[in-house]
């Protein structure tokens, strides 16, 4: 039988793509880092909603996601513009602020959306829960400013759910400094006494210490001080972009030698760095998007916005959208934007670095996160197919989506248990 050669590659594509869909299905996929806003969990506006946010429980169906990290977030304002930042006054404001995001994602998995998505507090919770079929929460901590000079708030936060704290966000506070450093100079030249004490804290009760976002030099003494593996929730790697928040190859082998992961994030700015457009090229685009209704792409939290108005646009409408851009890339060449290729690049990278063992996914959703092929959660399954693409196996790529975020959790319990003894 004379079979067309032009069958031959879309049948072979058409097996790749079941190969991954079983895969995606199969595995645990769990993304380690979405930020949420609690004015976001209401009882009337929520995220079982649609909405215009990257995550969001419809999007998370759709995309095969299983499970997340909600992240606590609190910002702190600088010394020099707020004087109070680092004194009681801005500590218990930060407080409040984590407090009133602890309870939302409560509230969120306990009342509002309690059918489909539940609280994890361990691993083996994070399998039981995915075994029902519902999705499953989990908390991080995204700075330490909110413990203030209180470590008594470490096991409060444990308490009351957090198994992941980052000692810093951007900016120094009284933990330890932050990659921000690098532009404005040092505080502690690492991590300070305090916050050496809240990383023996973290350990004692078996929360993650992780080192995203602070300083090479915080992360390096993190990784000698720590007594468990510790993480990277949303990091990428030097090598590929050289910006502060992402990890040297000095700084994942250190990272890898404590048993640790680090969790490659799809933030456009830390998987590429790309050349601003020309004003011709700027232009045109801004007449496309006014031409079709898209609002203005001004800032990182606008692509969430943007990706969800343009779903609303008619199939026959969108194509002509991407023709017109098609038109545009013409015209006025560009730096092309991050992509999942690039964002897949940085995983490849570390996993020939520190091995298979010592990488996961993170994309930091509503956060600023998102690239080109994994824009928002509903979009998750393109992650497992590039990886399939690359030759990555099941057990691969079950170690990456949650296995080794899990044994890492698992292992930082255990230590914890026996510390307590
Ligand atoms: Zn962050």
């Amino acid at each position: 039988m004379h079979i067309p050669l032009s069958a031959q590659p879309s049948s072979s594509e058409d097996a790749l793509i079941k190969n991954a869909r079983a895969i995606h299905a199969k595995v645990i996929v769990l993304d380690s880092h979405i930020d949420f806003e609690a004015a976001h969990i209401t009882s009337e506006r929520n995220y079982t909603q649609r909405g215009e946010t990257q995550f969001n429980l419809p999007n998370m169906i759709s995309g095969g996601l299983d499970a997340l990290f909600f992240v606590i977030y609190v910002g702190q304002t600088r010394e020099t513009q707020n004087p109070d930042a680092l004194k009681a006054a801005g500590y218990e404001r930060a407080y409040a602020l984590a407090i009133e995001k602890f309870d939302a994602v409560r509230r969120f998995t306990s009342e509002i959306a309690h059918e489909k998505i539940e609280l994890a507090l361990t691993p083996s919770d994070v399998r039981r829960i995915y075994a029902t079929g519902e999705k499953v929460a989990l908390v991080g901590v995204e700075n330490g400013y909110p413990l203030g000079e209180d470590i008594g708030r470490v096991k409060e936060f444990y308490d009351r759910s957090a198994r992941y704290l980052s000692l810093t966000h951007n900016g120094h506070n009284q933990l330890a400094d932050s990659h921000t450093g690098e532009r404005d100079g040092w505080k502690w030249n690492g991590v300070s006494p305090l916050g050496k004490q809240v990383i023996a804290e973290m350990n004692h009760f078996g929360i993650m210490v992780d080192v995203s976002h602070a300083s090479k030099a915080s992360m390096m003494q993190t990784a000698a001080l720590s007594k468990t593996p510790i993480i990277a929730s949303h990091s990428a790697a030097r090598a590929l972009c050289d910006v502060s928040r992402n990890m040297d190859d000095e700084q994942l082998l250190a990272l890898k030698k404590t048993g640790g992961v680090i969790q490659i994030v799809a933030y456009g700015g830390f998987v590429k760095t790309t050349k601003s457009d020309s004003p011709d090229r700027s232009a045109a685009l801004a007449a496309a998007r006014k031409e079709f209704n898209l609002p203005e792409l001004t800032g990182p939290g606008q692509r969430a916005r943007f990706q969800s108005t343009l779903k609303e646009l008619s199939d026959p409408r969108r194509t002509e959208y991407e023709t017109k851009l098609a038109e545009i890339d013409k015209q006025y060449p560009g730096d092309p934007a991050p992509n999942l290729k690039d964002f897949v690049d940085h995983i490849d990278y570390a996993v020939k670095l520190i091995g298979i063992d010592h990488v996961g996914i993170s994309s930091d959703f509503d956060g600023g996160g998102g690239i080109a092929g994994w824009n928002d959660a509903s979009e998750t399954f393109n992650v497992t197919l590039e990886l399939v693409r690359r030759g990555y196996t099941e057990e691969q790529i079950e170690k990456l989506w949650s296995g080794n975020l899990l044994r890492v959790m698992d292992e930082v319990q255990r230590i914890g248990q026996q510390l307590q003894k």
